[in-house]
């Protein structure tokens, strides 16, 4: 197993590196495949923002898979805003129409089984595509501490069952065996992160952008998560995904090809260490809590809609801490920046 860490410092270069990287991974295609590429379309936000996937590196896979003749589509499901408007915003329908390649959000579920999960909709064409590049964005995230290649494959969940998925999960160590599920399910043929410029601080949407220098390869999604932390000197216990991989054996013998490093700064809503299964309970009644700013909120009610608990009322103003399970979904999806996180005395 391989992970590839190319040092690439800007967009303007990334599209001719990527390229020469993708050759030693050309043997994993036959001309004719159908390939699906997952970008990270989160929302209508614009690249330089570094919420979403850079057209320039979707550009440099669809360019590859073209000299391959595979014929290559983009997919996404958004977790906010119409999939019109963030294909638009974020770059990637131009680079989609410059390159005659098909795009579609993905709302067509069928009922399949996970490990644990016995039923999970996936939009149905995962299912019926030859192959799958995951093209994820190198990010923190309140919830999960990091985004990378596993929590990009949550966007194979059609529409607004994304929310509801957290509410049946409930915890942090749930959400993330179910993440794990999903990832395992969609089987990404070649996972790569885009970490030219990501974000840290309070990601995925709203932390501070970051020029880490790096784009990251492999066929093994998980694998490729752990390899980044430990090169962003992250414990990989800290994040819950890749700590869930490791508890299931997922992170097999590897050797890591590049010699790039990077920091991040994490979320305020990191564990100072891994929680023990007798303290969740407390760690979780500590963790911090939605807060809106009636300056900053428009009043869109997009948190509103999103909230799996149904416990926010943007005509009041409130959020009601008692149904609150501390998903961030609605930190996430406010395009105002309007939800902190804070800590709350109970
Ligand atoms: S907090 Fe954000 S998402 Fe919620 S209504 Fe206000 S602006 Fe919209
Ligand atoms: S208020 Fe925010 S953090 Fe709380 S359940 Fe709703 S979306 Fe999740």
């Amino acid at each position: 197993m391989k992970v590839s860490l190319l040092r690439c410092d800007s967009y303007e270069y990334a599209m001719e590196q990527l390229r020469s990287s993708l050759k030693s991974f050309s043997h994993l295609f036959t001309p004719g495949d159908s390939v699906l590429v997952k970008p990270n379309m989160l929302s209508a936000r614009r690249p330089e923002e570094a919420v979403t996937t850079h057209p320039a590196i979707l550009k440099a896979v669809l360019i590859f898979l073209k000299d391959l003749k595979c014929h290559a589509m983009v997919a996404d499901s958004p977790a906010s805003g119409s999939f019109q408007r963030v294909a638009e915003k974020t770059g990637i329908k131009d680079v989609c129409e410059e390159m005659n390649v098909p795009i579609f959000e993905l709302d067509q579920p069928i009922t399949v089984a996970g490990q644990i999960y016995k039923k999970i909709n996936l939009d149905r064409r995962i299912f019926e595509v030859d192959k799958i590049i995951n093209v994820a964005k190198l990010k923190t995230h309140s919830q999960m501490i990091l985004t990378l290649a596993v929590k990009n494959t949550f966007g194979c969940v059609p529409g607004l069952e994304k929310s509801g998925w957290h509410m049946r999960c409930g915890t942090n160590e749930n959400f993330a065996a179910f993440l794990v599920d999903l990832h395992r399910l969609v089987n990404p043929t070649l996972n790569i992160v885009d970490g030219v410029v990501g974000m840290e601080g309070n990601g995925p949407a709203n932390g501070k952008t970051k020029r880490f220098g790096v784009i990251a390869l492999s066929t093994n999604g998980f694998v490729l998560d752990f390899v980044l932390c430990k090169r962003l000197n992250v414990d990989p216990l800290l994040i819950y995904t890749v700590r869930e991989s490791l508890l299931r054996n997922l992170i097999v013998e590897h050797d890591v090809e590049g010699d790039w490093t990077g920091q991040i700064q994490l979320p305020i809503t990191t564990p100072v260490l891994p929680v023990p299964e007798a303290l969740r309970m407390l760690a979780r009644r500590l963790a911090r809590s939605p807060r809106i700013s009636k300056t900053k909120c428009v009043r869109c009610k997009i948190c509103e809609e999103r909230c799996p608990a149904k416990a926010i009322n943007i005509d009041q103003m409130k959020i009601n801490y008692e149904k609150c399970i501390k998903c961030y979904v609605c930190h996430e999806v406010c395009p105002q920046g309007a939800i902190s996180l804070v800590r709350r005395i109970f």
